[in-house]
């Protein structure tokens, strides 16, 4: 089974910059706004995870509605997700995603990033895949007003 992810949220001041749960700094600043800590590289994990094994998205599972979810760390709730998975017998296989963002680099925080993504879905680092593209001055991400990240899954059966 397939399944993909897409997300974006804003940029703006006061708010901290975290992707695939590692904190980076932004050089204006900026980090990324809304409802959870707006992970946006956890966000399309989740979705791609969700979409792969038909359980609807994200804000089915975690309504930006409900107080429970303010400022959650959205890698427990991915966590959360790869539970689930495992009670209806899906296994992950592998995970590949892109974070579309102009500033800053991802550098050396990209490894951490797939650690921790790893660690989350319960596979090992070579299962995981996080990209970095920019917004070549363009657009949302070009003009640094959002982050946007998406990603694909593939599930397997649990081996007994
Ligand atoms: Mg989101």
């Amino acid at each position: 089974m397939i399944g993909i992810g897409w997300d974006s949220h804003r940029l703006e001041a006061g708010r901290r910059l975290v992707l695939g749960g590692v904190e980076l700094a932004h050089p204006d600043g900026l980090g990324l706004a809304g409802h959870s800590d707006a992970d946006v590289l956890a966000h399309a994990v989740t979705d791609a995870l969700l979409g792969a094994a038909g359980m609807g998205d994200i804000g089915q599972r975690f309504p930006d509605t409900d107080d429970r979810f303010r400022d959650a760390d959205s890698m427990e709730l991915l966590g959360q997700v790869v539970a689930d998975l495992g009670e209806r017998g899906f296994a992950v296989v592998h995970v590949d995603a892109t974070v579309v963002m102009e500033r800053p680099k991802l550098g050396p925080a990209r490894e951490q990033m797939r650690a921790g993504l790893a660690a989350a879905l319960g596979v090992g680092s070579g299962a995981v895949n996080v990209k970095a593209s920019t917004g070549e001055g363009i657009g949302f991400v070009g003009r640094e007003e959002g982050v946007a990240a998406l990603a694909v899954a593939m599930l397997g059966a649990q081996s007994e």
